[in-house]
């Protein structure tokens, strides 16, 4: 089964958030990008698959050269191939319809997306390449097993699970329980050397407008400093309790 796995390259979690050019831009000095944990997930749920099923794992991601460390290292922790659609990824409707031209150009039995990227939060990619290629699309997934055409598919809904069937190709946007975090693969040695040989793809964009233009960001209020209040003076700590903290 040949599976495409869409990987966004973010900062890492860690990271300090900064803006420049008076807010309208993402200041990226600095930044250690690593790939979009939820699709981390997806990336070891499609190797346990191929490893089940045989086949190949695509990689692919939209974005300029300088993402080419985070796709090496989708390749270091065991995808076969990888492809870079050599653009900008300015917004969501620009990044699908990118995606969804390399799904119809080539014979993918299942897509997987994760189901929002951390940095731009936007949770619109894997829907919009599900409806470009005229796919089902499962979000939230948990859990995925392939039988033949079939798939079934464990979602996570507010306060339980779901399960749902669908038949293949399909797209899935997933999180952690596609495998559990103990299962996701670290690179080793052997997998960077490698990932170096493995081939990558850079592909040129297919015209695609950009639906959407961020205006402004901005970040949230600093956190207040922590107030220390002397163990004797509960009086004080109600009374603030009260009125600062708006807890009682
Ligand atoms: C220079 C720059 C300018 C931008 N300007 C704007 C703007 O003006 N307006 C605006 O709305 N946004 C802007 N963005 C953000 C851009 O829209 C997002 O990068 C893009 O929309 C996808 O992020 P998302 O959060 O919507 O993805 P989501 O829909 O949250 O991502 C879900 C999943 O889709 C896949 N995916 C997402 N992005 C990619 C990718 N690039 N390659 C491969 N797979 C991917 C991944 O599997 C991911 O887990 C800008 C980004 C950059 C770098």
């Amino acid at each position: 089964m040949n599976i495409l796995v869409c990987i966004s390259h973010v900062p890492d979690t860690t990271s300090k958030i900064n803006f420049t050019d008076n807010n309208t831009a993402f200041d990226s000095n600095g930044i250690q990008f690593v790939i979009n944990p939820y699709d981390e997930f997806g990336l070891t749920k499609a190797l346990m698959l191929k490893e089940a099923n045989g086949g190949t794992v695509t990689v692919l991601n939209v974005g300029p050269a300088s993402t080419e460390p985070t796709i090496r290292k989708a390749l270091a922790i065991g995808a076969d191939n990888a492809i870079r659609v050599n653009a900008e990824a300015t917004d969501a409707y620009f990044v699908a319809s990118q995606i969804a031209k390399v799904v119809k150009e080539n014979n993918y039995d299942l897509v997987i997306c994760g189901q929002e990227s951390i940095d731009y939060n936007g949770g619109q990619v894997a829907g919009m390449v599900a409806a470009l290629c005229e796919m089902p699309f499962v979000n939230v997934c948990i859990g995925l097993d392939v039988d033949g055409s079939n798939a079934t598919v464990l979602r996570e809904i507010d306060g339980g699970k779901e399960e749902l069937k669908a038949s293949l190709p399909m797209v899935v946007g997933g999180k952690k329980g596609l495998v559990e975090e103990k299962d996701l693969r670290i690179p080793n040695m052997r997998g960077i050397m490698m990932a170096r040989q493995k081939p990558l793809q850079v592909v040129e964009p297919a015209d695609a407008e950009q639906r959407t233009a961020a205006v402004s960001y901005e970040k949230p209020a600093a956190k207040a400093a922590v107030k220390m209040i002397d163990k004797d003076n509960v009086e004080e700590l109600v009374q603030l309790l009260h009125t600062e903290a708006k807890a009682i």
